[in-house]
């Protein structure tokens, strides 16, 4: 008889965002009239830039004929995507970084939860609290994380590093050794970034005791300050100790498209069995094996994105989204809320007030306000106590949603 995988039905049982979107179902069902404006989820809202429609224009009709028709795309990526990544996100701010370093893929959420395959399956993982859940889920199934426990929302194999107020959001070195650390700045969910001399803190931890760093680069775009790096290969060292994801979700909003990339240095090496083995051959292996590419399109679509205009549209459309950040930002601060984020990020973390827990302040918000936001906790034990709105949504909506909050 066939057996499930036990691993899988370790996890714990309703994903956040479906609980968050049963609840604000039935306010909605007994609450017609209510117009309910949504700072909840992560997606993006705004059109994709010319530039990029344009592109896939002109793909599209290349695959409408003989000559210019294009089958399976390279294993890693076609070249002319990767090469303008490398040229402008790494080299021209002096990585260094080679066109064949980058792979290409569908987004960072697959190359999140994949990436942990290359690595040896007793690997003990050190993540933030509160984090990104695909980071710890995908160890969850790959059998890494030993047992989950209700109350506390811990898993027994674990490395927790807690990023709350007290230690402004940037994680400490932690106590007992990792093999593989994960890492996000600008951070989802807490909005918050680290300076490039903290990332070189861990940069130089990672190289002593032999850890690597998966460097979840996706909300770089969103970077304001000039000490906050956009790449942990801006780091010296950061060759021999990590890898770092790209996505073009949130700068360029391919939530929809999918496009995304995964840098593996061939400086990230170990000796194994009197064997030096680069793990940039493991992955390599794993996406000829398991994946058939992003499509020719969305990769000229992305091409577009490092184009003149396109550099200039998408700055565009970040920018409109940090005008509804900063808007969030102050009118909470001016309402006497403890507020952070909001100034590298899309991502505006709040402290709950009257010390409600994430979910009673998601309920008060959702029936005094009826704005819809992400609770703290879902995110990690951490996180109790916080609450996330997030900035991309439209203006009009933004400044309604302050509007009834500063009412409460
Ligand atoms: N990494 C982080 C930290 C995210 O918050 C998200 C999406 O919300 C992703 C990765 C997923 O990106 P993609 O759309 O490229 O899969």
């Amino acid at each position: 008889m066939f057996r499930p995988n036990e691993d899988y039905l370790k996890l714990p049982g309703s994903y956040l965002f479906s609980t968050i979107a049963k609840k604000v179902n039935a306010y909605q069902e007994a609450n017609p009239d209510k117009k309910i404006i949504r700072l909840g989820i992560g997606d993006v809202t705004q059109p994709l830039c010319p530039a990029v429609i344009e592109a896939l224009h002109k793909a599209v009709d290349e695959q409408a004929s003989e000559s210019t028709f294009r089958g399976y795309a390279p294993d890693l990526g076609y070249e002319f995507l990767r090469h303008a990544m490398a040229e402008n996100d790494f080299r021209a701010r002096g990585c260094d970084i080679a066109d064949d370093e980058i792979f290409i893929s569908d987004g960072a959420k697959s190359d999140s939860a994949n990436i942990q395959e290359i690595f040896a399956k007793d690997s003990k993982i050190a993540v933030c609290d509160p984090v990104y859940p695909v980071y710890v889920d995908s160890n969850v199934m790959a059998g890494r994380c030993g047992d989950y426990d209700k109350e506390s929302g811990i898993w027994s194999n674990v490395i927790y590093m807690p990023c709350t107020a007290e230690n402004n959001f940037a994680p400490e070195l932690p106590k007992e050794t990792p093999d593989l650390i994960y890492l996000c700045f600008p951070n989802n969910p807490t909005g918050e970034a680290i300076t490039k001399d903290q990332l070189q803190v861990w940069v130089d931890y990672a190289n002593k005791v032999g850890a690597v760093i998966i460097f979840d680069a996706a909300y770089e775009a969103y970077i304001s300050q000039d000490n906050i790096p956009h790449s942990i290969f801006e780091c010296e060292g950061a060759r021999t100790c990590a890898i770092e994801l790209r996505s073009f979700s949130k700068n360029a909003g391919f939530t929809g498209l999918r496009l995304g990339a995964t840098i593996i240095p061939h400086d990230l090496k170990v000796k194994f069995n009197g064997e030096e083995v680069e793990m940039h051959r493991l992955w390599a292996r794993r996406h000829g094996t398991k994946y058939n590419g992003a499509p020719y399109v969305v990769q000229r679509a992305g091409e577009a994105c490092y184009s003149v205009e396109g550099k200039a549209q998408i700055k565009d459309m970040v920018s409109k989204y940090m005008k509804n950040a900063t808007y969030i930002y102050n009118g909470l601060k001016d309402a006497g809320y403890e507020v952070y984020g909001g100034k590298n990020s899309p991502y505006v973390w709040l402290h709950t007030p009257n010390n409600m827990t994430s979910w009673e302040f998601f309920d008060h918000l959702l029936e005094n306000a009826n704005v819809v936001g992400t609770p703290g906790s879902g995110f990690g034990p951490s996180g109790e106590h916080y609450f996330r709105l997030t900035a991309f949504g439209s203006y009009d909506n933004s400044v309604e949603a302050l509007e009834r909050i500063k009412r409460l």
